[in-house]
C-alpha cells in the first residue's frame, strides 16, 4: 500500500470523470483498481496515463464483483460507471436502468456480502428536472424529465434505505455540466458520439465539424439560449477525494451539489471558445433539443462548508482552454 493509504475500487475509471478522479486519487497517494466494462472507457488512458490495475469487466457480473472483493481489501468505492446519454435513455430506457440500475445494486449487493459501507456516488442535477428556481439547492424537488435521470434517482434511493437498514454510508454528488480537461494536458473528455457542447464547439474549431448547433435560441434567458453551470472536471475529481475523505473519516452519508453557481449561455460559450482559440466558429441556428430546461444553475456551498471544497478553476475561460488543448493534442 503507498503512503499508507487504503485502496480504492473505482468503477467507470477509464471514462472522463473518472480517469480524472483516479488520477487525483494516484497523486493524493491512493491505490486505485479500475474495474471498467470499456464500452465507452479507454484502456489507452488507463495504460498510458493512470497506469493502475485495469479490470476489464461490468458491475453486473456479481462473481466477478464478489471475487474481486474477497481477494482485496478496499475501504471504499467510488462508482462512475453508467450510460450517460439522455437521448439514448428515452428510446432505449431498458439499457438504462439494466445497467445504471441493476448494474449498481448488484455491486452494492456484493459490496455488503464483503462488509464494505463506503461508496461515493456519481448523481447528477438532472435528478432536479425542470426546476422550480434557482440557484437549486440540495433540497430541490427531484422530479427527473428522463429515464437517465430517473436511474440515478432510483440508486440514490437504494443508498438512503441501505444506509437505514445495513448502515451503509454514501456521499452522492448532484453534478451540473462537467466539462474541460486535465490542466497539464494528460486526460481528457473523448465520448463516441459526442453530444456535449464543449467539445462539440472545439471539433468545429478543428475543423472536423462545419458549424456548432444552437439548441433553441428563443429560451426565456438573456441571449434567449440555454445557461448551464459548467464545473472544471478537475475541481469535481478533487471535490470526489473529499468526499471520499469524509467518509474514511466516519462521517454520515450526505449528498452535495457540484457546480460553481455561474450560468453560461450557449452563445457565451461560443464566445469563449473564440477567444480561446482566436477563431470564428460557424453557427447554426436549430430548434430546442426536446427536454432541455431553459437554466440550470446550483449552488454548491453545502459542499464548500462540509467538505471544504474550492473549485480552482470557476471560470469559463480556463475549462475550454483546458478542453481546447485536450483536442487539439488528441485530434492531430
Ligand atoms: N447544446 C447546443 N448544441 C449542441 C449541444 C448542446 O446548443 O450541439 C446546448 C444544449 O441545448 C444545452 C447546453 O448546450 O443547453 C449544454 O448541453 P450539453 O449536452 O453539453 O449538456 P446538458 O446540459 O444536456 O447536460
Amino acid at each position: 500500500m503507498s503512503a499508507g493509504k487504503p485502496s480504492i475500487l473505482v468503477t467507470g475509471g477509464a471514462g472522463y470523470i473518472g480517469s480524472h478522479t483516479v488520477l487525483a486519487l494516484k497523486q493524493a497517494g491512493y491505490e486505485v483498481v479500475i474495474l471498467d466494462n470499456l464500452v465507452y472507457g479507454h484502456r489507452d488512458l488507463v495504460e498510458q496515463v493512470l497506469q493502475v490495475e485495469l479490470i476489464a469487466g461490468d458491475t453486473s457480473d456479481r462473481s466477478l464483483l464478489d471475487h474481486l472483493f474477497q481477494s482485496r481489501n478496499f475501504a471504499a468505492v467510488m462508482h462512475f460507471s453508467a450510460y450517460a446519454y439522455v437521448g439514448e435513455s428515452v428510446t432505449d430506457p431498458a439499457k438504462y436502468y439494466r445497467n445504471n440500475v441493476l448494474g449498481t445494486l448488484t455491486l452494492l449487493e456484493s459490496m455488503l456480502a464483503a462488509s464494505i459501507n463506503k461508496f461515493v456516488f456519481s448523481s447528477t442535477c438532472a435528478t432536479y428536472g425542470v426546476p422550480n428556481f434557482i440557484p437549486i439547492t440540495e433540497d430541490h424537488p427531484q422530479n427527473p424529465i428522463n429515464p437517465y435521470g430517473a436511474t440515478k434517482l432510483m440508486v440514490e434511493r437504494i443508498l438512503t434505505d441501505f444506509d437505514v437498514a445495513y448502515n451503509f454510508k454514501s456521499v452522492r454528488f448532484r453534478y451540473f455540466n462537467a466539462a474541460g480537461a486535465n490542466p497539464q494536458g494528460l486526460l481528457g473528455e473523448d465520448h463516441d458520439p459526442e453530444t456535449h457542447l464543449i467539445p462539440l464547439v472545439l471539433q468545429t474549431a478543428l475543423g472536423k465539424r462545419e458549424a456548432i448547433s444552437i439548441f433553441g435560441t428563443d429560451y426565456p434567458t438573456p441571449d434567449g439560449t440555454c445557461v448551464r453551470d459548467y464545473i472544471h472536471v478537475n475541481d469535481l475529481a478533487d471535490a470526489h477525494i473529499l468526499g471520499l475523505e469524509y467518509l474514511l473519516n466516519g462521517g454520515e452519508s450526505e449528498v452535495f451539489n457540484l457546480g460553481n453557481g455561474n450560468g453560461f449561455s450557449v452563445r457565451e460559450v461560443i464566445a469563449a471558445a473564440e477567444d480561446v482559440t482566436g477563431m470564428v466558429i460557424p453557427v447554426e441556428e436549430c430548434d430546442r433539443r426536446p427536454g432541455d430546461p431553459p437554466a440550470l444553475i446550483g449552488t454548491s456551498e453545502k459542499a464548500r462548508k462540509i467538505l471544504n471544497w474550492q473549485p480552482q478553476y470557476p471560470g469559463i475561460k480556463d475549462i475550454v482552454s483546458h478542453a481546447w488543448q485536450w483536442h487539439q493534442s488528441r485530434h492531430k
